[in-house]
Order: C-alpha cells, then structure tokens, then sequence
C-alpha cells in the first residue's frame, strides 16, 4: 500500500504548478510597507469568511498564541478595541439559558452529588443571604407569633430539656424509640391568649411558656389521645377563653 501510496503522490502534478499564486519576491518588494486603502479595508471587513477557514485560523492562531502570556501593550489594545466597538463580555449571572443548555446541565449533575466539602461551603456562602427582610417572599413580617415561638431557640431548648428530663421516654405508655414530641400540658394557645402574647419579645418574657413543667414526652400515638391534640372544637374552646 504505501509504494503505491509513494507512486501516485510522485505521478501527482502540484495544484499550483505553473499557475500565478501569490507574489514573487520581486513583487513581495514592491507590496512591503504599503498599506491597504479604506476602499480594500472595506472590502475586507465586510468579507464573510466560510466555517473551513475560519477553522484554519482558530488553529493557526490557537498554536500561535497558546500559553504565551499576552504583553501588555497587546492587552491595552485589545482592550481599547473592545472599548471602540462597544463589545461586551457576556456575563454568566443573569445569562438566561436555553433549555438546551439546561438540559446539558441537568445530565451533566443527575447522579452527582457534592462532597460534604462543597456542601459545607455552599452553605456557608448562602448564609444570611436570605434572613428575613432579604427573602424574596418577605411579606413584611406577618409570620404569626405563633410559628416564630416555635421556631425560636429558645423553644428548641424547651424542647430538648423535656426530651432530656423524660429520657426520650412517652410518659403515658413508656414507649421509646419512637417518635416523640413534647406535650403542652397547659395548651401553648393558652398561654399566649392567657398573657396576651402578640411578639416573640413578650413570648420570651413570659416565664409560664418556658416552664418545662409544663411539658411532658408523648409518642404519637399517645399524643393524638389528649384532649388538646390539634385543633379539636374543645381547645379551640379553650384556647378563646
Ligand atoms: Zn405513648
């Protein structure tokens, strides 16, 4: 194969034999120094090059340039260029993405998931970013005082004292190892209604609401038994009052 391969290249007239391709170094001479007139410019610029040559150059250039560190008179002018036409470097915050891409994206993660590393760091970038006033569905403060008593620390430590007290222990039917909550013996309602609690400030001054007497370890099926379970017409009753 590779004689035959030798022959035929042999037997092969070169494409540009005897034809006029470029200059001579007579004309090159002639050509050196001479710039181009804004007529020929035009001409240029509004040439549209084909995909095959556009190619050529990317390698070419690719070759040319890659890992040499631009000068800094090379960055000032492609600077100044970009400045001259108004270019813009397209940002990746705020790009919206073509459902193409965001299909690419969601192959690309489905089955990957970040290391307790990048967890750790994701969330220590997001922290605070989203705290009351800056989440996007802050209403202005309308949580009821309910629900911000009860994600309050303050109740997490309630909770966790009673937990303790009761050795994580029903205190009905004795069960453990199940799931388990701590029972309002005196309703919360009741105490909020009772004191006229209407902000967390009056909440967390109001010793009767953190009195871990006032609590007690239930399973669930224990605490769906008492008369204050959920919002039964008796407590609702009770809680008007
Ligand atoms: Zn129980």
């Amino acid at each position: 194969m590779e004689s035959i391969n030798k022959q035929t290249l042999k037997d092969k007239i070169p494409w540009n034999k005897g034809k006029k391709t470029g200059y001579n170094s007579k004309q090159a001479e002639k050509v050196k120094g001479r710039k181009h007139t804004e007529e020929e410019l035009k001409k240029m610029r509004g040439r549209k090059l084909s995909k095959e040559v556009l190619e050529k150059i990317t390698t070419i250039n690719r070759k040319l340039f890659a890992g040499k560190p631009l000068s800094e008179e090379h960055k000032k002018k492609i600077s100044e260029a970009h400045k001259k036409s108004g270019h813009k470097w397209p940002s990746p915050l705020g790009k919206k993405k073509s459902d193409i891409a965001k299909e690419k994206m969601k192959i690309f993660h489905t089955g990957k998931r970040a290391t307790t590393e990048t967890k750790r760091k994701m969330s220590w970038s997001h922290l605070g970013k989203h705290d009351g006033e800056k989440h996007p569905n802050w209403k202005g403060g309308i949580t009821p005082v309910n629900q911000q008593i009860r994600h309050s620390l303050e109740y997490h430590f309630w909770r966790s004292d009673c937990f303790g007290r009761d050795k994580f222990t029903c205190q009905e039917c004795k069960i453990r190892n199940v799931r388990l909550v701590v029972d309002h013996i005196k309703p919360f309602a009741v105490i909020i209604a009772e004191y006229k609690i209407t902000s967390l400030e009056e909440a967390l001054n109001c010793e009767e609401l953190w009195d871990i007497n006032n609590g007690r370890t239930l399973c669930d099926d224990c605490h769906k038994q008492t008369s204050t379970y959920g919002n039964r017409k008796e407590y609702r009753i009770l809680a008007k009052k």
